[in-house]
C-alpha cells in the first residue's frame, strides 16, 4: 500500500459485522494502487445497532462504500435514490455518495454475469441447477433468466425456493424455473451454481449436492472463495467441468462499484491483471 493517506485522500469503505474477513480492502485497494491516486478502501465493523448514527458519517466524508452481511437491506431505509436492479434484488451492496445524498446499487449480478463472460460459458437455452435460495441464489436467479437460461432451484426448503419462482415469474412473467429437493436432484444439467454456504471454510469436505449430480456438467460455479477451490468444484473437475470459484464474482462486483463511484469504465485489459494480482494472493490465505 503506497498511498500516503492526506486531507484530500478520497475515501472509501466496507460497512458489516463481522468485516475482519472481508477480502474487499484487498480487491479495492489493489485496484486503487494501480489505476487512481489518492483513494484508500477501509474495513469498518458497524453493527446493526450503530447503522443508523453512522450513515451522517458516510454522508459528509466517505465518496462511497460497500454493504455486506447484515445491512444490505437495512441500508435502504437510508438512501436517498434506490438504482432499478437494487430494487428488484431488494438489497445493496454499493453506494455512492452524490452530492450529499446516498444513491444505492447491487453490483453483484454483474459479478456473476462477468465470471461467466471471462470464462466464455454462454448459458442461453440451457438447464441451469442454482443450489440456494437466500440473497446471492435472487441475484443469480435473475442474471441467469435474463440470458435466456431455464432455471431449476434446489433447496431444502421447498417453500423458499418456490417464493423465489414467484417473484421471478412476477419480475419476468412466465418463465421455465422449477423447484427440486437439493437431496433428490438427479444429473444432467448443463451447468450448476452453489449459492449455499456449504464447503466453505472451515467446512472444507462438505458438498451440497450427491456428487453424482456433476456428472456431464460442463461447468460449476461455486459463489464461495474461501477455500480456493471447494469439494463441489474439486469433484466438478474430476468429472470434466470446468470449474470457477466466487472470486472472479467478489473481484468484478468490485470493478462495478468503482467503475459506478467514479464515473468511468475500467476495461478488461486493465483489471485482469489486477484480478490475477488479487487471485495469487487469495490462494495463498
Ligand atoms: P443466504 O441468504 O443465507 O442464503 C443461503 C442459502 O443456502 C439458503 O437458501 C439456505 O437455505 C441455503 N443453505 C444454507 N445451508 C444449507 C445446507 N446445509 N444445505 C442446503 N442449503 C443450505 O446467503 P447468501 O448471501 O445468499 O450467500 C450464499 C453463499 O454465496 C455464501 O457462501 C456467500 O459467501 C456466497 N456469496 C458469494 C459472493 C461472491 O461475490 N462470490 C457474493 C454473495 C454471496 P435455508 O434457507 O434452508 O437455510
Amino acid at each position: 500500500m503506497n498511498t500516503m493517506i492526506k486531507g484530500n485522500t478520497k475515501l472509501y469503505c466496507v460497512i458489516g459485522n463481522p468485516i475482519e474477513h472481508s477480502i474487499s480492502p484487498q480487491i479495492h485497494n489493489s485496484i486503487f494502487e494501480k489505476l487512481e491516486n489518492n483513494s484508500i478502501y477501509l474495513p469498518l465493523n458497524i453493527k446493526r445497532e450503530n447503522l443508523q448514527e453512522s450513515v451522517g458519517v458516510f454522508k459528509n466524508s466517505f465518496k462511497g462504500f460497500n454493504v455486506t452481511i447484515p445491512h444490505k437491506q437495512d441500508i435502504i431505509n437510508y438512501l436517498d435514490e434506490l438504482d432499478e436492479q437494487a430494487s428488484i434484488y431488494g438489497a445493496v451492496n454499493t453506494v455512492k455518495v452524490q452530492d450529499g445524498r446516498l444513491i444505492g446499487y447491487n453490483t453483484d449480478g454483474y459479478g456473476f454475469s462477468k465470471g461467466l463472460e471471462i470464462n466464455n460459458i454462454d448459458v442461453k437455452e440451457k438447464s441451469i441447477l442454482l443450489l440456494g435460495a437466500g440473497g446471492a441464489a435472487r441475484v443469480v436467479a435473475y442474471e441467469l433468466i435474463n440470458k435466456g437460461a431455464s432455471l431449476t432451484i434446489a433447496t431444502r426448503d421447498e417453500k423458499k425456493a418456490k417464493n423465489l419462482i414467484k417473484d421471478l415469474e412476477n419480475i419476468f412473467g412466465k418463465n421455465s424455473s422449477s423447484y427440486e429437493d437439493i437431496n433428490k436432484v438427479k444429473a444432467g444439467y448443463f451447468g450448476i451454481v452453489n449459492a449455499t454456504p456449504v464447503g466453505m471454510a472451515p467446512q472444507v469436505d462438505a458438498i451440497p449436492i450427491n456428487e453424482d449430480v456433476l456428472k456431464g456438467t460442463e461447468f460449476v460455479f461455486d459463489l464461495i472463495y474461501n477455500p480456493y477451490k471447494t469439494k463441489l468444484i474439486e469433484v466438478g473437475e474430476s468429472y470434466g467441468a470446468k470449474g470457477i470459484n466466487g472470486m472472479v464474482m467478489l473481484f468484478y462486483q468490485a470493478v462495478r462499484a468503482q467503475e459506478i463511484w467514479k464515473g468511468y469504465t475500467l476495461e478488461d485489459s486493465k483489471t485482469l491483471p489486477i484480478y490475477e494480482e488479487v487471485e495469487k494472493y487469495l490462494k495463498t490465505i
